[in-house]
């Protein structure tokens, strides 16, 4: 068995050379159009200097371009290093920089801020901008036919072939060094898991430079000989008449997604009729939203648990077999969790400890920071910072993370418990709780919500909670507030909640 992203593509071209790949605004591609950019791109790659483990950027939204890019730069034996197009100009420096990056292919609309980084990131030699023709090097020229000689590099599993930054809710940015076999053994997992079909229809509206994406939305499907619908931009009714006029049969989100998609007045069922399953990961998906959601369009959304640094699936509630609703699934093929003590040793089952990740999918380490890898890699096993608890059918819950927990005069409260709570109140959309300072018990329950009801107060939700949580879980305070910080994948970022507390504090 070798796992290679490359070898999967072609593989794909062989058998399905006229389906379609990838649409978008309309147009589609197919395989064998996809594989002759792709060609044309390592190509032009090469012909201007990359080589073999080289590092290059890729700051794109969601298009075909990117798409394209990324095999490409992975034919050329190159290394892809994915970077939000929306970074200001000192995160995008920071990961060119961090990363020594040779080549950027950037959208045109960010010439200004990476021609201003020339003297910053000195070691970059080219520069490829697409949408725009007045570019030095523009998409033109790197789709450009002129096949000469050109061997393609072997390309073996153990090569990088993605360096994904995290998204930095817990710090700066490290660069999670994921090879061939990392990559493309969790997307195997998946279509096994998800029984992805060469007649499938995925959605990709979560964002290209995010693992979940480029796993779940673009090498699962190619290995499948699946079709990718794009969309730029989650708008959540533009999305609901992107499932129906594009037949979409799976759908991939985040648990704000599915909140957002649910508020919706005006769609039913009929709209997700070619819908044969959704899939959601990446945060804690609430119990009451499932029930809802599912209720209302008639889907079955399958929960999953995954990091960056693990490629990012370690679990999944499988489409065929036994689905248990807050849980995030079991073992994905060939990978193992396992739920530890502060010692690393295996706690019983039903009992709380650290979650813990063995398999293919495993990163091969933080770049330039051999001492973060050791932290979290300890004898071949990722720590993932979440607490978690295991069924005895091996079905996993994830309790909340490790930084997360609140401390009450000694007892513990997972901030997830009340948020849950919180969400089983028909007026709140969002929920976050935090651990703010107390000096008689060390910390308080505070809770920020996002309601669609302004006639409720927080008296009312503290009221709520009250009845339903123990004395010291109940959250103190409550504040209404009409929007939570999320990083760009939707994520709730309860650290930013933190900091803003702290800094009023002040
Ligand atoms: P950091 O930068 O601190 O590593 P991150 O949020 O940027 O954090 P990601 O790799 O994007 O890192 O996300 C991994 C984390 O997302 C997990 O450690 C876990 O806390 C959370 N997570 C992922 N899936 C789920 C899920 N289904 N339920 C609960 N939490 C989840």
């Amino acid at each position: 068995m070798t796992w290679n992203l490359i070898t999967s593509l072609k593989k794909s071209v062989e058998k399905y050379p006229n389906r379609n790949v990838i649409s978008f605004a309309g147009k589609d591609i197919t395989y064998s159009e996809l594989n002759k950019q792709v060609d044309c791109v390592a190509f032009n790659l090469a012909a201007n200097g990359i080589n073999k483990g080289d590092k290059v950027a890729l700051i794109l939204g969601n298009c075909p371009e990117f798409v394209i890019s990324y095999y490409g730069i992975l034919r050329a034996g190159a290394v892809v290093i994915p970077i939000n197009p929306i970074y200001t100009k000192d995160e995008i420096s920071y990961i060119l920089s961090n990363s020594e990056a040779k080549a950027v292919i950037a959208n045109f609309e960010l010439e200004a801020i990476i021609d201003s980084l020339k003297m910053e990131c000195k070691q970059i030699e080219i520069l490829y901008y697409v949408g725009s023709n007045k570019a030095e090097f523009n998409w033109e020229q790197l789709i450009e036919f002129r096949l000469k000689d050109y061997e393609y590099p072997l390309i073996t599993e153990e090569d990088l072939a993605v360096i994904l930054y995290t998204s930095g809710t817990t710090g700066k940015p490290k660069g999670a060094m994921l090879s061939h076999r990392n990559m493309a053994s969790n997307a195997e997992s998946i279509v096994k898991l998800v029984e992805f079909q060469k007649e499938d229809r995925i959605l990709a509206v979560l964002p290209m430079f995010h693992i979940f994406c480029l796993s779940v939305c673009i090498n699962a499907p190619i290995m499948s000989g699946a079709n990718i619908v794009i969309a730029q931009k989650f708008i959540p009714n533009e999305i609901i008449h992107t499932i129906f006029n594009e037949k979409v049969s799976l759908f991939v989100g985040v648990p704000t997604m599915y909140s957002f998609l649910f508020q919706l007045k005006d769609y039913t069922a009929e709209h997700f009729k070619t819908i044969r399953a959704c899939l959601s990961g990446g945060a804690p998906l609430p119990d009451e939203l499932i029930q809802r959601f599912e209720e209302k369009y008639q889907v079955t959304i399958l929960e999953g648990f995954g990091c960056t640094e693990t490629a990012p699936a370690t679990a999944f509630n499988p489409i065929n077999g036994k689905r248990k609703r807050g849980s995030v699934g079991i073992n994905i093929p060939n990978v193992y969790n396992m739920i530890v003590d502060p010692n690393g040793d295996e706690l019983p089952r039903g009992e709380v400890g650290e979650l813990i990740v063995k398999g293919p999918n495993v990163m091969l380490g933080y770049l330039g920071m051999p001492e973060a890898t050791s932290f979290a890699i300890k004898n071949g096993w990722f720590h993932t910072g979440d607490l978690a608890k295991m069924d005895e059918d091996g079905y996993i819950f994830i309790v909340d993370r490790m930084k997360d927990l609140i401390i009450v005069g000694g007892y513990n409260v997972y901030p997830r418990e009340v948020e849950e709570v919180l969400y089983q109140h028909p007026a709140v959309v969002e929920a976050a709780v935090i651990g703010i300072t107390d000096p008689v018990f060390g910390e308080q329950v505070k809770a920020f919500v996002v309601c669609n009801d302004e006639s409720v107060s927080a008296a009312e939700l503290i009221q709520f909670c009250s009845v339903k949580l123990a004395k010291y879980k109940a959250p103190r305070a409550i504040e209404i507030i009409s929007e939570l910080p999320k990083n760009s994948t939707g994520k709730i970022l309860r650290r930013a909640i933190r900091e803003s507390v702290e800094m009023h504090a002040k």
